[in-house]
């Protein structure tokens, strides 16, 4: 694999209700490869296919045409029963609305995806990788316990148990305020930096894409842009352009002058 690229989509494309009237090309022939050990935020206009690249690199939907690697293994031949193995070993997934399951405590959740695979979760494991999110306290918690935040980074956990080589995240603060999404973001941050673990986030925030290394900004199925060591000021200035370049019918008329106070 050329120059360290842990993922990498080749020509990819992902075409919804295909020959129907509602065609959506949702992925149109998208390059693009992320390389072992880094964050990269993936940005761009709600449907310009954010999740659907995502699914695709995940290994939890299949493109339409070209080719998908992860960890040297192209994805597209595997039968679905070699893909979930592929998924549940070398993958992790979070989402925006956490999907832990209410009825286990954040110590259950985290282990699941052990019991998954046929393994007895560890105690030891499972302790430590809560602890590595902050919450060595929560284990015996169940989610309606805790807050957003303190449920997303048991997601974290439950995501990172099985050691998988590459994390996607599809807007993992996007539910979260401030100061939970903050906390969140350092978190991912450090296993990127500690851990060397590999990163791909979805989001709408630009102060959420400055905490990565590098951000892609999709429009209509392809990269439109890349901004390597990004600040939440720059990503929030090309995002404007973005949408401006894309709506150019879609600007609001000019506020007619009022001169009698507007009131
Ligand atoms: P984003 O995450 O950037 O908002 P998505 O990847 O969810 O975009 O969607 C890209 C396009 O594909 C959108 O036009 C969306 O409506 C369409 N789409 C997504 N999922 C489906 C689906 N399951 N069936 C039909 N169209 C879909
Ligand atoms: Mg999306």
């Amino acid at each position: 694999m050329q120059n360290n690229q842990l993922v990498r989509l080749e020509e990819v494309s992902r075409v919804y209700a295909a020959g129907s009237a509602a065609q959506v090309r949702a992925l149109d022939g998208i390059s693009v490869g992320f390389e072992q050990g880094t964050f990269t935020a993936v940005m761009g206009p709600s449907g310009s296919g954010k999740s659907t690249l995502l699914q695709c690199a995940a290994g939890l939907d299949r493109p339409d045409a070209g080719q998908v690697v992860v960890d040297d293994v192209d994805l597209g031949p595997l039968t679905e029963k070699a893909l979930t193995e592929l998924r549940r070993d070398r993958i992790g997934f979070i989402f925006q609305a956490f999907n832990l399951l209410g009825a286990l405590t954040a110590e259950q959740n985290v282990g699941l995806p052990l019991r998954l695979a046929g393994r007895r979760p560890d105690t030891a494991e499972v302790r430590a990788a809560l602890a590595r999110v902050g919450l060595g306290e929560r284990a015996g918690h169940l989610p309606s316990q805790m807050s957003g935040g303190q449920q997303q980074r048991v997601a974290v956990a439950r995501a990172l148990i099985t050691r998988p080589k590459v994390l996607f995240a599809d807007e993992p603060t996007g539910a979260l305020d401030s100061s939970s999404s903050r906390t969140v973001l350092k978190l991912l941050r450090t296993l990127v930096d500690d851990r060397g673990q590999t990163t791909v986030m979805v989001t709408h925030d630009p102060v959420a894409a400055s905490y990565a290394d590098r951000v892609l900004f999709l429009v209509d199925g392809r990269v439109a842009d890349e901004m390597p060591e990004p600040t939440a000021q720059r990503v929030a200035e090309r995002m404007a352009r973005l949408e401006s370049d894309r709506e150019p019918d879609l600007e609001p008329a000019a506020e007619p002058v009022r001169i009698d106070g507007g009131r």
